[in-house]
């Protein structure tokens, strides 16, 4: 457990911490948000206030050189044009690393990272690391550090997806928690954050299923509490592929945001909502909030159109 008190978080604006629910929205600003990441802000949103919880913005922007010029700012402007409610300060991941770098020290007083100066020809291809620098005692200075992981079962019940298990010593190897070029790794900044911010449900894509076990691993040796979580399906563009930055999904649209939220609700195959202001519409949506009429299955095609 986290001893420094620096370390802890302010999380809300006024009144007291509910601990029985927090939940979060945290995307990438690799681009700018599309209708598969309204998908999950609507649906963390509704979750968390359907069960009376708390709800914050965080953005994670660790991946210095991924992101992509003006999507900060259009996530913002999304946050404001659906009228989600935050009950804290949005945070930024990029002003918070000197904590992760405080973590990583941590570990490494505990004995449980390295530095690895392999090179990306050496690691081959099957992404499976073989431990080739855990006993070389390397500096860790300006070598990419990674965490020594052990030989067990990492189970969880998804509220959706159901038991999903990984091995991360089998499936994985020891995993890099800061890059060579200082980058601190997308898994190690969220499972810090979500402590730090008292959460204890994560609702978000089914795209980040896999990256679950590693996630509730690292939590585990960090003496973090276990979290709660609800893997959303994916949208499809028309030609079957997920919509994501990488394949161009056209930006949402501030200007249609009752009809946008409309189309989401309907893809998470929630009970119909009157057009309205968003505000109105999305407290109609938690009223009606069911999880199961969300579709099981991890993608949703032709809902987009
Ligand atoms: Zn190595």
């Amino acid at each position: 457990m986290l001893s420094n008190p620096s370390l802890a978080l302010p999380l809300e604006k006024g009144g007291k911490v509910a601990e029985h629910y927090v939940g979060r929205f945290a995307p990438s600003p690799t681009g700018p948000l599309h209708f598969g990441s309204l998908i999950t802000a609507v649906a963390s949103y509704c979750d968390a206030r359907a069960h009376q919880g708390r709800w914050v913005v965080r953005i994670e922007d660790t991946d210095i050189p991924r992101i992509y010029p003006c999507s900060e700012d259009h996530i913002l402007r999304s946050i404001d044009a659906f009228q989600f409610e935050p009950d804290a300060d949005i945070i930024f991941q990029k002003d918070r690393l000197d904590i992760y770098e405080q973590v990583i020290e941590q570990l490494h007083t505990q004995g449980l990272v390295y530095a690895c100066q392999c090179t990306r020809k050496m690691l081959g291809s099957n992404h499976i690391y073989q431990g080739t620098c855990r006993e070389l005692g390397l500096a860790l200075k300006d070598q990419a550090i990674r965490v020594k992981v052990d030989d067990q079962d990492i189970c969880f019940m998804d509220r959706l997806q159901g038991t999903h298990c990984s091995n991360l010593m089998r499936d994985l190897g020891d995993f890099v928690l800061k890059r060579r070029d200082g980058i601190i790794n997308y898994q190690l900044a969220v499972v810090v954050d979500d402590y730090l911010q008292g959460m204890t449900h994560v609702v978000r894509g089914a795209d980040l299923l896999d990256n679950t076990e590693r996630q509730i691993w690292l939590a585990q040796i960090l003496g973090y509490p276990k979290l709660e979580y609800m893997h959303l399906p994916l949208a499809m563009n028309d030609q079957g592929q997920k919509l994501s930055k990488q394949n161009m999904a056209q930006a949402l649209d501030l200007n249609q945001a009752p009809a946008l939220l409309q189309q989401a609700f309907a893809a998470l195959q929630q009970a119909p909502v009157d057009l309205d202001t968003p505000r109105i519409m999305l407290q109609q949506a938690i009223a009606q909030w069911d999880i199961e009429r969300i579709p099981h299955r991890l993608t949703l095609a032709q809902i987009y159109q």
